[in-house]
């Protein structure tokens, strides 16, 4: 029998369309969507839903009923996300669902301690959102990366972690017990200890169609995905920082040729890195131009990128492969509220067994300086925490027991 898709009605000007369909895309949940420019004989279906009025997004259910201009938390109560834990005390509370929050979990789940993932969006974290994985062991074809991460949920649910998803963690504020209070919209928490596993962001450009491309010709880890392009004849990189040229440098073991650009009327990278680009016969660099937009193909991978010279205005079209964007990460550290130690770049400084300076609260993978912002190493870093915090609560306990 055919089931009816779920419909988000709107338009590609509207923010709130765009929110709404990234929150559909990163749960998971499949819907056709309907662009009113486009197909204006829906007009009358909104209207008519709305008392007359034309509010988009208006996205119609496969049970019939509809919601108009739907927030997140309304979205994800309707497509039935658990956001409010069992219980309101934990042994751990561990925030952020990427392979790093999971392994954690994971470890401490089996060892016995109450566990719980708060994920402010979809577990998996960055690895949900990359289209395949080449470089974590054990998996000799590679894995889809929306696979690997509802494997990792699968092995952590099964060794009992509760996981709550589209649930930000806002605070962590210290009890008199020595506890933590963990502070999200739906509820308060109390930890005896609290792992940040929050991770870090790449900056994305911002140009028309990178969304769209991301996974399929727009990347942002050269050890990633550039094998994945050896004997392509052009590749883009995006940033003329370190970052850009040594990924740049990087990459061209694999493409013919890289040519980096860069917005600013320089390059931004140490004298090296330009040395060696300029010297290098298979690079070339553009400062003074931005990209105004990523083009892909009826498959939907990318063909080319539109540059733009930032003192004509000037637009054409380069064709390339991939384009690579080094644009800077920003670490998400909010949850910390200015109670940690970060780096010049806003990670967050830990000792060697991933202790920051707030008491009872642990820090693994991405987030963390010195990180080196790779699953397996993210996942590792999990386990390392995981240790670090058992040997915390053991310690709690037995203080707890000698003042008793
Ligand atoms: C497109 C892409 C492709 C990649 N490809 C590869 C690859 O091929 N090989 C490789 O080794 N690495 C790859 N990486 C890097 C790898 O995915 C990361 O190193 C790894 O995911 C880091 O794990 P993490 O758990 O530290 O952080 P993340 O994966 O970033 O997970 C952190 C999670 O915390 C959540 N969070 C943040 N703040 C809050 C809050 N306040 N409350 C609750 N939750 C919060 C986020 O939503 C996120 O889900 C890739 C990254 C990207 C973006």
């Amino acid at each position: 029998m055919e089931t009816t898709p779920l419909l988000v009605i709107g338009a590609s000007w509207c923010p709130d369309c765009r929110r709404a369909k990234t929150f559909l895309g990163d749960h998971h949940v499949p819907y056709e969507w309907i662009d009113l420019d486009q197909q204006p004989e829906h007009r009358a279906r909104v209207e008519e839903l709305n008392g007359g009025a034309r509010v988009i997004p208006t996205i119609i259910f496969p049970d019939g009923s509809h919601l108009a201009e739907p927030s997140n938390d309304q979205l994800a109560d309707k497509i039935g996300l658990v956001r409010v834990a069992r219980e309101r005390s934990y042994d751990v509370v561990v925030v952020g669902g990427g392979p790093a929050g999971l392994t954690a979990a994971l470890y401490l789940a089996r060892e016995g301690a109450t566990t719980l993932v708060v994920e402010r969006s979809a577990v998996g974290g960055q690895v949900a959102i990359t289209e395949r994985l080449d470089n974590y062991p054990g998996f000799p074809d590679g894995i889809a990366g929306q696979d690997l991460a509802t494997r990792m949920r699968q092995q952590a649910e099964r060794a009992g972690v509760e996981i709550l998803e589209a649930v930000a963690v806002s605070a962590l504020a210290p009890r008199d017990d020595g506890a933590l209070d963990v502070v999200t919209p739906t509820a308060t928490y109390r930890a005896r200890a609290v792992v940040v596993a929050t991770g870090s962001t790449y900056r994305r450009t911002g140009a028309e169609g990178e969304a769209d491309l991301i996974g399929a010709g727009v990347h942002f880890c050269a050890t990633c995905d550039g094998p994945f392009y050896r004997g392509a004849p052009e590749v883009v990189v995006v940033g003329g920082g370190n970052s850009g040229l040594e990924e740049g440098l990087y990459l061209t073991q694999f493409a013919e040729h890289v040519t980096v650009v860069e917005a600013a009327p320089a390059l931004t990278a140490g004298r090296l890195a330009q040395d060696r680009v300029a010297a290098h016969p298979g690079m070339d660099a553009l400062t003074a131009t931005a990209v105004a937009a990523f083009e892909g193909d009826a498959t939907g991978k990318l063909t080319a990128v539109v540059l733009e010279d930032r003192e004509t205005g000037e637009r054409r079209r380069h064709p390339a492969s991939a384009a690579f964007v080094f644009i800077g990460l920003d670490p998400n550290t909010e949850v910390l509220g200015g109670q940690a130690d970060l780096d010049d770049a806003g990670f967050v400084v830990s000792d060697e067994r991933l202790a920051t300076g707030v008491p009872g609260v642990f820090v693994a993978g991405d987030v963390r300086h010195g990180s080196t912002k790779q699953l397996a190493a993210a996942a590792g870093e999990g386990a390392t925490v995981a240790l670090a915090v058992r040997h915390h609560l053991e310690r709690a306990a037995s203080t707890v027991a000698a003042g008793s």
